[in-house]
């Protein structure tokens, strides 16, 4: 269905329209998800106890748990579900973020980061609990993540990162040059670690499987419907779209990088930047067994970072920063593979058929926020592209928030909504420092 028909032919709603178009369609993701099903747009005047913008990982998730716990959810998306990042990532689902235990109780107190660090440890089983539970086709696969360190360097930083996280009991294992260069399939990285708890899922899969579970839990969702407008009742909320009206209780904005002007300021809260990925065809068969033989996904050292991995029909897929656009041009692609192929000198005769892009939602601080917006109005954004398994987990947050008793869901701190300043300024910003760290990788 491409793009939910270009949103019932009327083609994508403002917000996410540009004229190079959108690469959700030529997405690998696309071209493998299992097949989407038709959310009909909201039309009409309908009430729900909980209404949730946004059918990504988060809001999904948000549903399923809502459901849970017996209260009444409608999802709302724009598009479809899967159509933001949760359609077009990486599909590595690591249980991290930027920092480190010790930087985490540094930054937030021993008590707030222990909550905080045993989230991070349940995050990525919560991706496969679901999976599991809801039977979801999306190649759930549990290999672990590596982060791979690209010189001499880098290795002192993720060496420390090893030893905190290995202290605190959870599966990882420090990588020799040696072992590197058999687990990866090149020998350009000097030292590493494996987190075992991680591993892959198809992105679109996962997403439009989440989807299918909330419907089948009473969940409602409707794709075509972009929320223009939220108005204050008495006792609660209305939200408007272009056929339709939603009444709810409380409201859950889960836009993510995606977010618009909704809630005046909560755009501001975040730095959307591109991230471009390209992919192979199915690789022949002795490339494959040299290539992440054991299907790890992984992450290195660098500034401006490249992932990687495979998915189950050997194709192998590459991600880095890529340039301000929905649709990453020729010349933003062939560097990335000019890039691989330094890395991967095998696949220099291997042509990568698919190209897309997503937008990833960054925040100054580099933590995921959670907001309180107003009573009955929270947002949970920002997943500075650690989110498959963070916003999964941030849905039953969100959903303890919305029941009022978030006693036995895992404790992560509100913040107050902040607006980066000169926030309109943030392509320029964006394109300058990632200029320069190219620069700086180049020489590191
Ligand atoms: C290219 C790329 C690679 C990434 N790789 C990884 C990775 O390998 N591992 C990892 O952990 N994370 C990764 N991430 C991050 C991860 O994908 C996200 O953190 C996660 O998917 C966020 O999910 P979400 O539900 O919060 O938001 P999204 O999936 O972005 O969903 C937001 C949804 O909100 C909808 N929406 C917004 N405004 C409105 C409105 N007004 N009305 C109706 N609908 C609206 C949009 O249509 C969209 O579908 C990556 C991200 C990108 C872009």
């Amino acid at each position: 269905m491409a793009t939910f028909d270009a949103v019932l032919r009327g083609a994508l709603p403002a917000p996410f329209a540009s004229r190079g178009g959108d690469s959700f369609d030529t997405s690998l993701w696309s071209a493998t998800a299992i097949a989407p099903q038709r959310y009909e747009p909201l039309r009409g005047d309908a009430h729900t106890q909980v209404a949730i913008v946004g059918a990504g990982y988060t809001g999904l998730a948000t549903a399923i748990a809502l459901a849970d716990a017996g209260i009444a959810a409608t999802v709302l998306d724009a598009v479809e579900p899967g159509f933001g990042a949760s359609g077009r990532n990486g599909g590595q689902v690591i249980p991290l973020v930027k920092y480190d235990p010790d930087q985490m109780i540094a930054r937030y107190g021993q008590a707030l980061a222990e909550g905080i660090l045993q989230m991070l440890e349940a995050s990525s089983d919560s991706v496969f609990a679901l999976t599991e539970r809801f039977d979801i086709a999306c190649e759930a696969t549990r290999a672990g993540w590596i982060q791979a360190a690209h010189n001499e360097a880098a290795v002192p930083g993720i060496r420390g990162r090893y030893e905190q996280w290995q202290a605190r009991g959870a599966n990882v294992a420090w990588l020799d040059a040696a072992q590197l260069a058999k687990t990866i399939g090149t020998d350009r990285y000097v030292g590493g670690w494996i987190h075992r708890g991680a591993g892959t899922v198809q992105p679109l899969s996962y997403a439009r499987g989440l989807a299918q579970a909330a419907v089948s839990l009473g969940v409602a969702v409707h794709g075509a419907s972009l929320v223009t407008r939220m108005t204050r009742e008495a006792d609660g909320w209305t939200l408007h779209t272009a056929q339709g009206r939603l009444r709810a209780d409380q409201v859950v904005l889960a836009g993510n990088g995606y977010t618009t002007d909704l809630w005046p300021g909560l755009a501001q809260t975040i730095v959307p930047l591109y991230s471009m990925q390209i992919a192979t065809g199915p690789l022949p068969a002795a490339l494959n067994d040299e290539i992440l033989p054991g299907m790890q996904c992984v992450s290195e050292t660098r500034r401006v970072v490249r992932y990687f991995r495979k998915d189950r029909a050997g194709r192998f897929v590459i991600g880095s920063r890529g340039p301000f656009t929905p649709q990453p041009g020729a010349a933003a692609g062939q560097a990335l593979v000019d890039s691989t192929r330094k890395l991967y000198p095998q696949l220099k005769d291997v042509p990568f058929e698919y190209r897309w892009a997503g937008r990833v939602a960054v925040t100054p601080d580099a933590m995921p926020h959670l907001h309180r917006l107003a009573p009955g109005v929270w947002a949970a954004l920002g997943c500075n592209g650690r989110g498959v398994a963070m916003s999964t987990l941030m849905g039953r947050v969100l959903a303890a928030a919305c029941t009022g008793d978030r006693s036995h869901a895992p404790q992560y701190p509100d913040s107050d909504l902040t607006r980066i300043p000169f926030h309109a300024l943030h392509r320029l910003g964006v394109a300058a420092a990632v200029t320069w760290f190219r620069l700086l990788d180049r020489f590191a």
